[in-house]
This record gives C-alpha cells, sequence and structure tokens, in this order.
C-alpha cells in the first residue's frame, strides 16, 4: 500500500533543517506533501509565492515530494491530499510538548497518526525564526539555508538600523 506523509509549516523561510526533514522523508514515504501553511492570522517575513518558490527549488530532484499551500487544519488538508500519516520533525525536549499534544488532538480528530524524525544533532539549533533575526540584523545565514534562500532574505529582510 503506499503511503503519503505530510509535512506542514509555515517555511518562512525553509532550512537546512527543514530540508534535511524533507529529503529523509522523502525516503521513508512514497509520497511526500510539503504544505506550507498561510494562516490569514500570521504575520509572515516572506510572501506566500515567495515561501512555495523556495521550497520548490530547495526539493528539485526529489521527484516524490509535492510542494501546496494550505490554510486551516492540517486534517483537512491531509485528507485533501490523500495523507496518511503526518510528518513532524522534533529538535528537542522543548519541541515535545506541543508536539505530542498537537499529534493526540490531530489524531483524536481524524484518526491520522504522526511520524516524528529526530532532528540532525547539526541542526537542532536551526530554526526559522532565528533565521529571520540573523537576516533582520544583516548577519550571515549561509549555514542555516540553501544559497538561494540566503539570497532571497538579502532581498527581503531588511536589516534593522543599529
Ligand atoms: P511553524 O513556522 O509553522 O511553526 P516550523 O518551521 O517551526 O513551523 O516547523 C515545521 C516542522 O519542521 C516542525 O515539525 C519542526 O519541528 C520541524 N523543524 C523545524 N526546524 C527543524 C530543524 N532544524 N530540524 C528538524 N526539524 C525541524
Amino acid at each position: 500500500m503506499a503511503r503519503t506523509a505530510i509535512y506542514a509549516g509555515s517555511f518562512d523561510p525553509v532550512t537546512n533543517g527543514h530540508l534535511d526533514i524533507i529529503r529523509r522523508g522523502a525516503q521513508l514515504f512514497d509520497r511526500l506533501v510539503v504544505a506550507v501553511g498561510n494562516n490569514p492570522a500570521k504575520r509572515y517575513l516572506l510572501d506566500l509565492e515567495l515561501r512555495l518558490d523556495l521550497v520548490r527549488s530547495s526539493a528539485v530532484g526529489l521527484p516524490n515530494v509535492e510542494i501546496v499551500a494550505f490554510r486551516g487544519l492540517l486534517v483537512d488538508a491531509a485528507r485533501r491530499h490523500d495523507a496518511d500519516v503526518v510528518l513532524r520533525g522534533l529538535r528537542a525536549l522543548s519541541d515535545f510538548d506541543l508536539e505530542f499534544r498537537n499529534g493526540l488532538a490531530n489524531r483524536a480528530l481524524s484518526g491520522i497518526e504522526t511520524f516524528f524524525l529526530l532532528a540532525d544533532p547539526g541542526m537542532i539549533y536551526i530554526s526559522s525564526s532565528i533565521v529571520r533575526e540573523i537576516a533582520s540584523h544583516g548577519g550571515d545565514v549561509s549555514g542555516f539555508v540553501p544559497d538561494h534562500v540566503a539570497a532571497a532574505l538579502r532581498e527581503h529582510a531588511h536589516p534593522v538600523a543599529s
């Protein structure tokens, strides 16, 4: 039976940590749907089209990975895209509490199971918020994101005056 996983996030921007989960998820599942969140209540640094483009160009060469936009409940997006499981990355104990509760809520809502991949130990400190913070001060994010993402941040993250 073909297995599809859905991996959701804001990807504002996509980082090397996300890409590690996407590459490993693409090996574990027949199909991996990467769902880029677009929540009207949330303020993003990068607009949806750019966030989608940056994930798309990062996943070139992974033929079983599909990139889609999503808003609303993750379990509804999972159903729409025929996903059997939710894929998440776990960086640290601090991720665990919220992920555990979200996973249980999603299972109570729709019966969907959640799979966790342990973050690569070399990437546990990488998050989109840290990347945005570094970029907003004109810092070097080249160790955190692919080159094309760093270039987009140079264009779109305007350093705050110091
Ligand atoms: P959001 O912005 O919607 O909170 P995140 O980008 O924080 O989404 O996270 C999306 C998913 O990616 C989560 O499962 C998170 O644990 C995982 N993730 C984020 N950064 C990393 C990383 N450096 N290594 C592994 N997983 C990560």
